[in-house]
């Protein structure tokens, strides 16, 4: 088929979404008429909103809406270029500050996304020659990564450091050895034995990659993420995590060592090749590390909300995963029945997506709901006479 043939590759196109229809797979991001928060518009009508990462109701947050403003006044729109090419900006160095002082590391990077990240940072760590070993639950993001680097990837079974442990013991000697897993896992919500993996990687002589995308401003005591829940921040030099989740914006950071830093500034191709961020999402970020610190009683209503929701679930008779987190999936099995729970929530006034293969593994299809801080306990009754009702109409309690 000529690559210049417009119809064929239509037809292309047209076959394989026909495909990923007939089998449920087909996605369609549903529109919003509103900003996003507790409860959204949707084609006209109010719905709760149980799916977004902003766990924190950040994003919506007058002061960090105030530094973008102000940051864009100042500072403009765009940044211009890679910072290695036209420099650093001050929202930007500001930022790094903030990050490193509240995760008490000696510097920080920020990447554009936690998906630029992970595919910048993996590569910057390993090539071909060493040995990577993943968690099979790791985000797409890291998975990427893993391939990009060249290095030789295996997965071991989900939080199972038996399987770590046997996969490191059989490994061939002398080979570099990064360890990849999420902090808390972006569709189980449930959190990486991290103590038990920061032990083996000190016995078997390997790195570890901590994904804390989910973690950052959730877990642990003052909100710093997985490292901090488990106690393991001096054990492991290094992580990165995202700003697009609990701190409400976009982007990435890493966190470590001044020359591991200072490594990955001349190493990692997604952040030497592409446009820094917007000052403005910098300049927000800064503003929501400061709530952070000044606002734990989010933290707690986050916590809260959470055991609401997870006892009222189970209470009605659903299965959910071994979730510790704002992330309790509700497991459905089929695709097609996920999807159709989907719709039935939809109509009884929640909006909460079915996550379907490939995000999860075949036959595990579920309802992701995530809750927040800003959810009122009316609406979280509301949400679950709403399960109660679909899960109802559908046989599934
Ligand atoms: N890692 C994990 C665990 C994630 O869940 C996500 C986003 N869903 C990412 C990385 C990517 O982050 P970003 O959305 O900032 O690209």
């Amino acid at each position: 088929m000529a690559l210049t043939d417009d119809t064929d590759r239509d037809g292309q196109f047209t076959a394989q979404l026909r495909h990923l229809e007939r089998h449920h797979l087909l996605r369609q991001p549903k529109s919003l008429e509103s900003a996003t928060g507790p409860v959204v518009s949707i084609d006209g009508r109010q719905v709760i909103l149980l799916a977004s990462n902003d766990y924190l109701g950040l994003a919506t947050h007058p002061r960090l809406i105030q530094a973008a403003v102000q940051a864009t006044e100042t500072f403009g729109v765009g940044a211009g270029a890679s910072r290695l090419v036209s420099g650093t900006l001050p929202p930007h160095k500001e930022l790094e500050s903030a990050l490193a002082r509240f995760k008490g590391t000696e510097g920080a990077l920020v990447f554009g996304s936690g998906y630029l990240a992970n595919l910048g940072l993996i590569p910057a760590l390993i090539g071909s020659g060493g040995m990577i070993f993943a968690d099979r639950l790791c985000h797409a993001s890291l998975i990427d990564g893993c391939r990009l680097s060249g290095a030789e990837f295996r997965v071991f079974r989900h939080r199972d450091v038996s399987h770590l442990e046997s996969l490191l013991r059989r490994r061939p000697a002398r080979r570099r050895t990064l360890i990849v897993t999420d902090g808390l896992f972006s569709m189980d919500g449930d959190a990486a034995p991290l103590s038990d993996i920061a032990i083996l990687a000190e016995r078997y002589d390997a790195q570890v990659l901590v994904d804390d995308a989910h973690g950052t401003g959730v877990m642990g005591e003052r909100g710093r993420g997985t490292l901090e829940h488990w106690g393991v921040e001096s054990r492991i030099p290094f992580h990165m995590g995202t700003l697009g989740k609990a701190l409400g914006g976009i982007g990435a950071y890493v966190v470590g060592p001044a020359s591991f830093i200072a490594y990955l500034i001349n190493t990692a191709r997604s952040f030497m090749f592409t446009t820094a961020p917007p000052p403005a999402s910098a300049a927000a970020s800064v503003a929501a590390l400061a709530i952070l610190e000044t606002e734990p009683e989010r933290r707690a209503r986050l916590w809260a909300n959470r055991r609401h929701l997870f006892s009222g679930l189970r209470t009605l008779g659903f299965t959910t995963t071994d979730s510790l987190s704002p992330i309790i999936p509700v497991l459905i099995g089929e695709a097609e029945r996920a999807l159709a729970m989907a719709e039935k929530l939809l109509e009884h006034g929640v909006y909460a997506p079915a996550i379907r293969p490939p995000t999860v593994p075949k036959g595990t299809s579920r309802i992701r709901v995530t809750v927040t801080s800003e959810h009122t306990s009316e609406q979280l009754d509301a949400a679950l006479e709403a399960f109660r009702k679909a899960g109802k109409d559908l046989g599934l309690i």
